[in-house]
């Protein structure tokens, strides 16, 4: 059996090795492993400039201040602090939400669940490229609008979202900007003050650091006040209570550090790497591209084979680690949610494939997807003749 080829780094990255060895550093008795809130002993003192430091590695890149960072478990729970804590901080201010129906799932069951809290949401539908337009959102916007939360980049198609246009008409409508960019850090240009972002959700395991750390970055400005979901000891100015996880959140800024440095020269790569995949599947017949690579981060390429039924591909390409966006429950398999948002037909969606590729990912990875797809396509498609 070969080993398998991993194309499914939009789901989660491996923790580079550099990351990982910075996080060792604080876990064992000869390490940095004190309570980072212990002040009563230079261990805690230790432990609290390493978490200092990494809130600066992860401010840096986003343009941000290390006192505007919030370390959260993970992009589910920074997007349920922005909506939620500040949905129920401004009641009085408002309760209409603007977002769009092909957001991560922690924006959409979260805004879903403060529909049933009695808050208003317009769910907006993006364009076939995945992307919600200004004037989309202007004709959305109401007087009692108090918040707007759109992705920066989608985790499916990997469409990228104007911000800085978007922004425009928040802050004209007197609301405020939530972005998730979970999928954006290290691939695309990020700087909150030019982009106009009050609120924006950021993790870990998407950029090469671990799994159950994430922040968000909460602009410093009397309009941004939001509630606690978590209480306790008030870490975090109060906004999210819980022992800091030092090595988690070392791990997080080593892996933004290595983002800002290394992120251009990954995606030039992998932009190589992508075109090799889309060149050497330019002889099949009945391949739609649901990515519009035109406005797409090139390390995400979410692709449909028509006349093939996705399952049975991915069954097919056991070899190769690869998602389908389609969500099974036990009767039946419903298309992805995000390929129906932007109006792929059906049959296309059951029918599609994301591709996504990243820093470990090598040319020799793309030659045998291609190996594998020309197969599993050949075999499904003579029995369906
Ligand atoms: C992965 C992802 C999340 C969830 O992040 P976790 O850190 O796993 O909680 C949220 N939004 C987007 C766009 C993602 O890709």
């Amino acid at each position: 059996m070969t080993t398998p080829v991993y194309l499914d780094y939009a789901a989660t990255t491996p923790v580079d090795p550099r990351v990982a060895e910075a996080m060792s550093r604080h876990l064992t008795p000869d390490g940095l492993f004190a309570n980072p809130a212990s002040r009563s002993h230079m261990l805690g003192w230790q432990a609290e400039q390493a978490v200092e430091g990494a809130r600066r590695q992860v401010a840096d890149p986003i343009g941000a201040d290390p006192r505007e960072i919030v370390w959260t478990s993970g992009a589910t729970e920074a997007d349920n602090l922005a909506l939620t804590g500040f949905m129920r901080a401004n009641r009085a201010r408002g309760r209409h939400l603007v977002t769009s129906c092909i957001e991560h799932k922690a924006v959409v069951d979260t805004a879903k669940a403060l529909e049933a809290e009695g808050f208003e949401v317009t769910w907006l539908t993006p364009g076939h490229d995945g992307r919600v337009t200004p004037d989309q959102l202007r004709a959305a916007m109401r007087p009692d609008t108090v918040l707007v939360s759109l992705m920066a980049v989608n985790n499916e198609l990997g469409s990228i979202h104007d911000l800085a246009a978007l922004a425009e008409v928040v802050h004209a409508g007197g609301a405020v900007f939530h972005v998730d960019a979970a999928q954006a850090v290290g691939r695309i240009p990020l700087d909150v003050a030019r982009q106009g972002i009050d609120l924006m959700s950021l993790s870990g395991h998407k950029v090469y650091g671990p799994k159950g750390i994430g922040a968000l970055y909460v602009k410093r400005s009397p309009d941004i006040r939001l509630e606690a979901l978590i209480h306790g000891g008030g870490h975090e100015r109060g906004m999210r209570s819980g022992t800091l996880a030092t090595h988690q959140i070392v791990g997080m800024g080593e892996a933004f550090a290595l983002a800002a440095a290394e992120g251009d020269a990954d995606q030039a790569r992998i932009t190589a790497l992508r075109d090799r995949l889309l060149a050497g599947l330019a002889g099949f017949e009945g391949v739609h591209r649901n990515t519009d690579i035109g406005v797409a981060v090139p390390n995400i390429l979410n692709l449909a084979f028509e006349g093939v039924d996705g399952e049975s591909l991915l069954m097919a390409l056991r070899d190769i680690a690869l998602s389908t966006g389609s969500a099974c429950n036990s009767a039946s398999v419903e298309p992805s949610y995000v390929l129906k948002g932007i109006g792929v037909p059906r049959p296309l969606a059951l029918a599609s494939l994301r591709f996504s590729f990243g820093r470990f990912t090598t040319e020799a990875d793309i030659d045998q997807t291609l190996h594998a797809l020309t197969h599993a396509l050949e075999g499904l498609r003579r029995q369906a003749i």
